[in-house]
């Protein structure tokens, strides 16, 4: 080939090497978000999830979805409960919807004998379960998972008051943007989030997101623990309003 041939050639495969990239790192985004797009508010809000894909109908015809406001009357949980956490290091995403902190294997808890490995925690504003009205005003959600894939959700209210000093520690590492990471060598204990008492309330519920999946036993603690408004109002301007409303109660029973 001729020097002016190889050099056009090499300009057409560069033109199209460049032209292919963007549409694959779009590929790439979309992947990271599989399924339709859903919000908090607006067309694609909570109200609308059950329409926004077939997977998402437990959204819309399911009998125990979470969250729900426990009455005052509610009987607290016979349950034993055991937790332990131990310090984890920084793995935070901001996975559009929520800022999640993926947890290093050896955080656990025993639910009536049952051990439930900590996978990850994230957070809400305001809070999502309430307890007598008073979903506080941030919650933190402690996501359990046992041997058979089960579910179990520790939902610990917030509200604005001395900083919680797990909060502040992760917050320095606050990824602002959609799809953004942060890791850090840096180690927080999640048991800095649980309250002094750990009575609780059980029920059986759902994910708070879509899709909605049932089979998930919810413990929401009685007591809140506080956080700083600082960090509460750092939050908010982030995500604004991430909370499922209130759904029925039904037939449920505490237990
Ligand atoms: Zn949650």
């Amino acid at each position: 080939m001729r020097a002016w041939k190889k050099m056009i050639v090499l300009g057409v495969a560069l033109a199209l090497a460049l032209a292919v990239m963007p549409a694959l790192a779009k590929e790439e985004h979309k992947g990271g978000h599989a399924g339709p797009h859903w919000t908090y508010e607006g067309n694609n809000g909570p109200a609308h999830w059950g329409d926004l894909d077939n997977a998402f109908e437990a959204c819309k015809v399911g009998k125990e979805q979470s969250p729900i406001d426990v009455p005052g009357t509610a009987p607290k949980s016979s349950r034993k409960l055991e937790i332990h956490y131990q310090p984890a290091p920084v793995d935070l995403v901001n996975n559009g919807h929520t800022l999640q902190m993926t947890v290093a294997p050896g955080s656990y808890i025993v639910l009536d004998g049952t051990r439930y490995d900590l996978v990850q925690f994230h957070f809400h504003t305001p809070g999502e379960n309430a307890v007598a009205g008073k979903t506080g005003d941030m919650v933190v959600h402690f996501v359990h998972k046992n041997a058979k894939g089960a579910l179990a959700v520790i939902d610990v209210r917030m509200t604005a008051g001395a900083a919680n000093p797990v909060v502040t520690a992760l917050w320095k590492f606050f990824p602002k943007k959609a799809d953004e990471k942060a890791l850090d060598k840096s180690t927080v204990n999640p048991a800095g989030m649980l309250p002094g008492s750990q009575t609780f309330y059980s029920f059986a519920g759902s994910l708070t997101t879509p899709p909605c999946s049932e089979g998930v036993t919810w413990m929401v603690m009685d007591q809140t623990i506080s956080v700083d408004a600082k960090d509460l109002k750092t939050f908010g301007q982030v995500f604004g309003k991430n909370a499922r409303p209130l759904q029925p109660m039904g037939s449920r029973k505490f237990n």
